[in-house]
């Protein structure tokens, strides 16, 4: 009688993969499916963030003691010849991948073999039942506690706002009541709050001095990084040329700004979406297209690796 060895046993493993190599969950075939599964599983993913609020937690005490410390770029700071009054500490984050865990929204997307979309994401949502992301509760706890404010800034809709504010107490997170202070700011919240969150940060330093920052889309630390889809914007260039424009400059301000990644600018690993990889399918369009859909961001999925050119950015 043959015995179970853990050869054997791999062997059935790795049939029983390549046997439902068709399902579009299945990590083996499709990448998307494997980063899903790299935030679920990997001790690896969970190290990143427990190392990025480790470092975090590190600086605070220097950051909250030095009036200078000022993260976002927006924040310009005490006024010149102002009385001098210096303004409350702030921490800015954002909410997805950054303190809330939603991959088991998208392994439910991939396992009915749908992307994303506005309507599930929005049930998804009012579920409440996101996870912390590792080391974000502690931390945020302690800087509540040494007289921070915590502010959400999130481009989850202004009509998801009270879900986001239960998922978020639920966990335990930082949030006063909104009739003390409305610390999570939603997108179209206000007229002129979009989905670059740079009016947002600029609304958070009229009143605070903004000591960290924290995301997992570049777009949580600069403006003008996402691609624009405007058909306006692209009648004479194309939205190919933009997207490899932009792709470049992506690289060129992330090392313009080198000195603040794990000082002021704390980013999260989100490996399934986010603006570059929206940025990149559109580098990746057609010539003459004019807009993005879902089919060129799923056949950049097998172009991706290939698509890497040389960075005009300073190599390491
Ligand atoms: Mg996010």
């Amino acid at each position: 009688m043959a015995t179970v060895t853990s050869r054997s046993l791999f062997a059935a493993l790795l049939l029983s993969a390549v046997s439902s190599a068709q399902s579009p969950a299945d990590p083996n075939r499709d990448p998307a499916a494997l980063a899903v599964a790299w935030q679920q599983h990997a001790a690896e993913y969970r190290a990143c963030c427990l190392q990025t609020f480790n470092i975090a937690h590190a600086l605070l005490d220097t950051a909250l003691e030095d009036p200078t410390w000022i993260a976002a770029i927006e924040d310009e700071g005490p006024t010149p010849g102002s009385s001098g009054a210096i303004l409350p500490p702030a921490i800015v984050v954002d909410v997805d991948e950054t303190v809330l865990d939603n991959s088991p929204y998208a392994a439910r997307r991939l396992a009915s073999g749908e992307g994303f979309d506005p309507k599930s994401w929005s049930a998804w949502v009012a579920e409440r039942q996101a996870t912390a992301v590792p080391g974000a509760l502690a931390f945020l706890t302690e800087a509540t506690r040494r007289g921070v404010t915590v502010f959400y800034v999130t481009n989850r809709e202004f009509a998801d706002e009270p879900a986001t504010r239960d998922n978020l107490l639920r966990l335990g997170f930082p949030v006063p009541p909104t009739e003390i202070l409305d610390v999570v700011l939603t997108k179209r919240e206000r007229e002129d709050w979009g989905s670059d969150k740079g009016t947002r940060r600029r609304h958070v330093a009229a009143s605070f001095r903004i000591v960290m920052l924290f995301g997992d889309d570049l777009g949580d630390f600069l403006s003008a990084v996402k691609p624009t889809q405007s058909p306006e914007r692209h009648t004479e260039e194309s939205l190919h040329r933009h997207g490899q424009d932009l792709a470049l400059d992506r690289l060129a301000r992330t090392d313009e700004f080198a000195a603040h990644w794990g000082t002021r600018w704390f980013m999260l690993p989100n490996p399934s979406y986010g603006s570059w990889f929206d940025t990149l399918a559109c580098a990746t369009l057609p010539e003459g297209a004019t807009k993005l859909v879902p089919d060129h961001a799923a056949a950049l999925r097998t172009k991706q690796i290939e698509l890497r050119e040389p960075s005009p950015a300073k190599q390491d």
